[in-house]
């Protein structure tokens, strides 16, 4: 695989999810880090969007729900640049009855080579850095190079 560098602005765009289990988890590091997370523009699955607004009063771009199809909505954002940053809680004591659609949705993270966060204190540590609230430059697949490759 080919990769191209671009350039992400301050203002990214940040996509939150977590499993029902997780959801206190991800309101509570929402409410510690309202004032950063208000700099971005955010997404989230169903659910966790709709407890995290009404916790903190954040502007979130709800998606469908996780189960429903949520995570790959999620997925196809990151695939069109359009999410550049994964919160994704995921429980690791539950299985889930999507659970295709979560490896699907870390796999696409890895692709993408976008930052991704499974717990509060790796979320924690991206927030303290300082590309959080500046630019970056990342590595990303080059589609029209891996096109004329195939084609
Ligand atoms: P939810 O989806 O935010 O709608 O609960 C999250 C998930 O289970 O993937």
């Amino acid at each position: 695989m080919q990769y191209k560098q671009v350039t992400l602005p301050a203002a990214k765009s940040i996509a939150l999810v977590a499993h029902d289990n997780k959801k206190p988890d991800i309101v509570r590091w929402c409410e510690k880090h309202k004032t950063d997370l208000a700099n971005h523009t955010l997404y989230a699955t169903g659910t966790t969007g709709t407890v995290i607004h009404k916790a903190t009063g954040l502007n979130i771009n709800r998606l469908i729900s996780g189960p429903l199809g949520g995570d790959q909505q999620v997925g196809a954002l990151i695939t069109e640049g359009k999410v550049d940053f994964l919160i994704f809680f995921w429980d690791p004591f539950e299985p889930m009855p999507h659970d295709p659609d979560v490896k699907a949705l870390l796999r696409i993270a890895a692709v993408w080579n976008i930052p991704v966060a499974c717990n509060p204190i790796s979320a924690d540590f991206m927030v303290a850095s300082p590309l959080f609230n500046g630019e970056f430059t990342r590595n990303v697949p080059d589609y029209e190079g891996y096109m004329k490759s195939r084609t």
